[in-house]
């Protein structure tokens, strides 16, 4: 999306030379340079092997094994640093390949014939940490007996302790959970070589500084600092001068691959700029879209909006406990939601693979952080739309954007759509919330075979089947869900007569 951005009759480049004689100096400055890529992330840059770096055979073998065949660019431009001993910052978005920069790092650092805790990963969310253990453990499939624990919520700190005594080599967790071993003495940290702050950003939102204050005093001075976030916000900064030291700084600003994101600006008012959203959500139609205010209470109104026009729309906000978060994220990716609607602090780290389109309903003063919320639409080889909403009032960030993106802006105004009375966007599928879940053995298989066995229904019929803890997520067409809820309460899943409703 970087230049050959197809320009068509709305555009308004006059308007945007304009504005952009209008920045201010220190603006314009402040802008491009300290932004560029450092890797360019497009898809002709042919990806520059592992095997370049100071990697054992075992662990390459392991990385050709797993088809990791390239570095991606956070990589590239990451480990050669981080293997030679640096602290490191490295900026890159979601899904850019960051665990791996930092486990290749520590990994390399390990001793796997000690039995002590080497290497600490500090992570903000038990969802996260347990992506991360995950990850650390394929990587780390070339050695036999290398030890990682996962320390969050969930599990009870005596089994955790118990664990600890057996000995690990890297432990990770969130920083409640690792502050509360330390402070019992279960971890030990003498022997610690590698501390990784991952999504930096988001412990920082989730009002994590003092606990990862706490941590990293305790840690050996003689360590290698590593810290990875998706964006780079003013605390981060005051974050690596307390704990890092001379740290090397690697951010990769997005490039967006040309023509996967149409981009449109659509000019309102204040007073029309929430049902605006409604009209264009109606207008494209997409399966799934992500809205972005810049304020909560924008949120807020805006839900209210789309419901009034009989749009689903769930909300993320902080003040969610992980359980309403993983139930909002679960009905949104198993599209019987249309609209996500969250500020951009609640969408960190959020990873959707299919978002058909991302709404900026309010623009936001931080360029960067305009390409960072469109890039997550337009993934893999489908297109995706990203319309964003702007008053006369905006037209200074716009831009800045314009600007940064080395593009003009394509702006349309509302009334080009068509005023008729377009038919009402539904979701296709009807989230079932059914009680019993991975605590009582039930797999998605299980589920399923209820539902295409003696209810009958097609396996077409069903979609995602998400089995957490405690409940299961059955995602059905909207067109079955009342019979499906009838027949499974009537019938039985796993021997077992089970409690349905539909969300
Ligand atoms: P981030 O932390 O930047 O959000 P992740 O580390 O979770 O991203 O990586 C995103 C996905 O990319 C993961 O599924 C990971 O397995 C995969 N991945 C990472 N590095 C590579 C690579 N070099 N080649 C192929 N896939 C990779
Ligand atoms: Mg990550």
């Amino acid at each position: 999306m970087k230049r050959n951005v197809p320009i068509t009759e709305t555009t308004l480049p006059e308007l945007q030379a304009e504005l952009l004689g209008e920045l201010p100096a220190e603006l314009q400055a402040n802008l491009p340079t300290s932004l560029q890529p450092i890797a360019p992330a497009s898809a002709d840059t042919t990806g520059q092997s592992f095997s370049e770096l100071p990697l054992s055979p075992a662990m390459l073998a392991n990385l050709t094994q797993l088809e990791y065949l390239t570095m991606t660019p956070i990589q590239a431009a990451s480990l050669p640093i981080a293997l030679a001993g640096h602290d490191l910052i490295a900026q890159a978005k979601t899904g850019s390949g960051k665990t791996a920069a930092f486990a290749l790092t520590l990994l390399t650092n390990l001793n796997p014939r000690s039995f002590a805790v080497q290497a600490m990963v500090l992570c903000p969310t038990r969802e996260l940490a347990d992506q991360v253990t995950q990850e650390i453990r394929r990587l780390a499939r070339f050695e036999d007996n290398i030890k990682i624990l996962s320390l969050v919520g969930g599990s009870t700190l005596r089994n955790q302790a118990s664990s600890l005594e057996h000995g690990a080599h890297i432990v990770v967790g969130t920083p409640g959970r690792l502050m509360d071993h330390m402070q019992r003495e279960n971890l030990k940290l003498d022997e610690l070589n590698t501390l990784v702050l991952d999504e930096a950003d988001r412990m920082l939102d989730m009002g994590f500084h003092d606990d990862i204050a706490f941590i990293a005093k305790r840690c050996p001075a003689k360590r290698q600092t590593l810290l990875f976030s998706a964006t780079y916000p003013e605390g981060i900064a005051q974050l690596a001068k307390q704990f890092l030291k001379n740290p090397q700084e690697v951010k990769l600003l997005e490039q967006h691959a040309e023509n996967k994101i149409r981009q449109r600006f659509y000019e309102v008012t204040n007073e029309n700029r929430l049902t605006a959203v409604a009209t264009l959500l109606k207008h494209y139609r997409p399966l799934s879209t992500l809205a972005f205010c810049n304020t909560k209470q924008q949120c807020r109104d805006l839900l209210n909006v789309l419901r009034e026009n009989g749009i689903q729309a769930l909300t993320l906000n902080g003040d969610l406990e992980q359980r309403e978060r993983d139930q909002v994220l679960i009905q949104f990716a198993n599209n019987s939601c249309s609209v996500l609607v969250a500020t951009d602090v609640a969408a960190r780290g959020l990873d959707i693979a299919q978002l058909e389109a991302v709404i900026n309903v309010d623009v936001t003063p931080d360029p960067e952080i305009h390409i960072h919320r469109i890039g997550r639409t337009g993934r893999a080889d489908q297109q995706g739309w990203a319309l964003s909403l702007y008053s006369p009032a905006d037209k200074r960030r716009l831009a800045t954007i314009a600007q940064m993106m080395g593009t003009t802006l394509e702006t349309h105004k509302l009334s080009e759509l068509p005023e008729a009375d377009e038919a009402p966007l539904v979701p296709p599928m009807v989230t079932l919330l059914m009680l019993g879940g991975r605590k009582d053995k039930i797999r998605p298989g299980d589920v399923l075979g209820a539902l295409t066995g003696e209810a009958g229904f097609t396996s077409k019929q069903v979609g995602k089947i998400t089995v957490t803890d405690q409940t299961t997520f059955i995602a059905v067409d909207r067109n079955i869900y009342r019979d499906a809820v009838r027949k499974l309460s009537a019938g039985k899943v796993k021997g077992k007569t089970v409690k349905v409703r539909a969300l």
